[in-house]
């Protein structure tokens, strides 16, 4: 880990003990959801032990840790999987906290961001719809929200909305009407998912509790730690006073951006915490079992894993602490490298458990140890917060488009061939097409 000041080096300490010492031994057995009351109770002595809600500002309670150096300590809670819960640091609250922090008004915090940060109500984040609604491509958005006189009328289905079985309120991500226009002007812009693209969205504060708010079906996914589900919320035509705009009408897009850049940067930070937990399980394993008249650490297979499984560790790491680093500056730059670390890190932890697994033998995928479920937890996450395949496609556009724009400003093209008549006169001699040629042809086509 890097250097840290030491009041933040003192915290990751004081989380470290207090995972370890506090939050392991109450884990719940493999694929049993972590009792409320027993969450309930953890999150308590957290806060008596000063480790509770460390991203979050002293002036709502936390501890005030700046975003830079949240790695270490989202480590070290991640080092169980119930650790964030306990810590109060896990998605989607962390993120939507964020969000509060960053863009509500002095009364939305009040209202929303001091009991999140205390741990006293959760909160779920509604974007996903059933098909062919917002998924993959959010500008497929087929909630809508339109004006009526100072209220705004939310209508539409989401699912895979986590936490929402126990959410206290929603951040509901809704197309509006470019122009914030009237219902029949939203009604007009309404269209194929291809039309809707460029369309603007605005994000809405939503209580649990408001009339049309309904939470549905269940889907029962493979993480079974923290319960909350993840289930279908149908917002049925839910009338909000303007005050719920969270930031401004149409920027729900760009917020999306704020909110998510971090939020998968500290998913990758609280996974990687448990990578290392399985890595600790397959270290200690290989130490101590014995076959073919060795110790399965001194045999060559084993150590490839193991080294393999070390050098993600660190490799993901480093990711991580240098997209910290910029995420509070240049968005386009925090962006690009949280997409990097994103694909990175979901791959390399699951690899990482999945070789733990594979040292541990019959163990390794029964409830005897916790692996299996480990590798269930962060499955999703190949999937949520953008998949792999979405991070690549924008990954492979920003790379083009910053090419075509340095070659348009008159960079040379490096792919240039000197051509058929320099074809077999490539001896070095003073006629051939030599460097000077290419790079003649080079200059041609910049120009
Ligand atoms: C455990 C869990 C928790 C979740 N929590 C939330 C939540 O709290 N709030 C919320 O709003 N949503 C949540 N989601 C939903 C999640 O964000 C979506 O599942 C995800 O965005 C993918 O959308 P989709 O399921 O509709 O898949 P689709 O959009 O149908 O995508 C399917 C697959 O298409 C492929 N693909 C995508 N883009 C490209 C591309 N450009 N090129 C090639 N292939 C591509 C990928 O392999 C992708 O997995 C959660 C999901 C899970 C599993």
């Amino acid at each position: 880990m890097t250097a840290l000041p030491p009041d933040v080096e003192a915290l990751r300490v004081r989380t470290r003990d207090f995972i370890r010492d506090i939050v392991i031994p109450a884990e719940p057995r493999p694929g049993v959801y972590l009792a409320e009351e027993v969450l309930s109770d953890l999150q308590a002595q957290a806060k008596a032990a000063g480790v509770f809600a460390p991203h979050v500002p002293t002036e709502w309670g936390g501890q005030g840790v700046p975003i830079e150096h949240w790695s270490p300590i989202f480590q070290e809670a991640g080092y169980s999987p119930i650790g964030p819960a306990v810590l109060g640091c896990m998605a989607p609250d962390e993120g939507n906290m964020h969000m509060l922090a960053r863009i509500g008004t002095p009364a939305q915090q009040e209202r929303y961001l001091r009991p999140l940060a205390a741990g006293d109500i959760r909160s779920s984040f509604a974007m996903t719809e059933p098909h062919p609604g917002a998924g993959s491509d959010p500008s497929a958005l087929a909630t809508r929200a339109v004006r009526d006189g100072d209220d705004w009328v939310i209508t539409g289905d989401k699912r895979f909305i986590s936490g929402a079985e126990v959410s206290g309120f929603f951040i509901v991500m809704a197309a509006t009407d470019p122009t914030g226009g009237t219902p029949a002007e939203a009604a007009a812009g309404s269209g194929s998912a291809q039309e809707r693209r460029g369309q603007a969205a605005t994000m809405f504060l939503v209580d649990r509790d408001t009339l049309g708010v309904e939470v549905g079906r269940s889907i029962r996914t493979v993480d079974r730690t923290i319960a909350g589900g993840h289930p279908y919320v149908r917002f049925d035509g839910v009338r909000v006073p303007s005050s719920a705009v969270l930031g401004e009408p149409g920027k729900g897009f760009a917020y999306a951006q704020v909110r998510l850049a971090p939020a998968r940067l500290t998913h990758c930070m609280r996974w990687l915490g448990l990578a290392r937990r399985a890595l600790d399980i397959a270290l200690d394993r290989a130490e101590h079992r014995e076959v073919f008249g060795a110790v399965l650490a001194r045999q060559g297979l084993a150590q490839e894993l193991i080294a393999q499984s070390v050098i993600d560790i660190e490799t993901a790491d480093a990711m991580i602490t240098k997209t910290a680093l910029v995420l509070e500056g240049d968005q386009a730059e925090a962006n690009s490298l949280s997409s990097i670390a994103k694909v990175y890190c979901s791959e390399a932890v699951y690899r990482v458990i999945d070789r733990a697994v594979q040292l541990t033998g019959g163990d390794g995928v029964s409830d005897e140890l916790p692996l299996i479920q480990y590798l269930n937890e962060v499955r999703p996450f190949r999937i949520y917060d953008g998949s792999t395949e979405t991070h690549k496609f924008a990954i492979s556009r920003r790379a083009s488009s910053r090419r075509r724009r340095e070659v348009a400003a008159g960079a040379p093209r490096q792919d240039v061939v000197a051509g058929p008549e320099a074809a077999g006169a490539d001896d070095g001699g003073p006629d051939s097409a030599g460097p000077e040629a290419a790079d003649s042809a080079t200059a041609e086509v910049a120009r």
